[in-house]
């Protein structure tokens, strides 16, 4: 049987020049169509991760399709990192750069308790803003970032030199 990294880079999608000219668009949602695949994944990070986090982090919105089922199997908190004006409790925020302009991600004050051991997962790291940003949100609240873990890694980008020392954890390397 070939490699999980094998199976999924069989369905993932490129989608060229989306949202904007020049950018291939790794289009998730052919994995989501495959539940065994899903659920693979699901496995893989809560075999790595097991007794090792209190919460998992995910960012809207792809970061909740996935961290959700891991946060579930880890028998963790699920925490989600919002985009402006969706979390309707007291809130923190991180302003990051875009090529073009910024973006934030809010967290609630109440949603990582001091101390607590921090898995941050998305679809996938690119120039690596996204999570860093969501790591400062964590520290902010005293929580500590074990590992940050993807399904897909664009490698020709610097997303692993910009999240560290975090460690980068990925499945689908391009
Ligand atoms: P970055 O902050 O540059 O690491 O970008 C990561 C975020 O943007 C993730 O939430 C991804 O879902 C999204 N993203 C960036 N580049 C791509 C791409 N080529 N295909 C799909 N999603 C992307």
């Amino acid at each position: 049987m070939s490699t999980l990294e094998a199976r999924l880079k069989s369905v993932i999608r490129d989608v060229p020049n989306f949202p904007k000219d020049g950018i291939v668009f790794k289009d998730i949602t052919p994995v989501l169509a495959r539940p065994d695949l899903l659920q693979e994944i699901t496995d893989h990070y809560a075999a790595r991760y097991a007794g090792k986090v209190d919460a998992v982090v995910g960012m809207e919105s792809r970061g909740f399709i996935f961290g959700a089922p891991i946060a579930l199997k880890l028998g963790a908190a699920f925490v989600p990192a919002r985009k402006p004006g969706k979390l309707p409790y007291e809130r923190i925020s991180e302003e990051y750069a875009l090529e073009y302009g910024t973006a934030r991600l809010d967290m609630h004050i109440d949603a990582i308790l001091p101390g607590q051991r921090v898995l941050i997962v998305d679809d996938l790291i690119a120039t690596g803003g996204t999570a860093v940003a969501t790591a400062k949100l964590v520290e902010r609240l005293g929580g500590t970032v074990v590992a940050m873990a993807f399904v897909i890694e664009l490698g020709f980008l610097p997303g692993r030199d910009a999240v560290a020392p975090h460690a980068v954890d990925s499945i689908v390397l391009y």
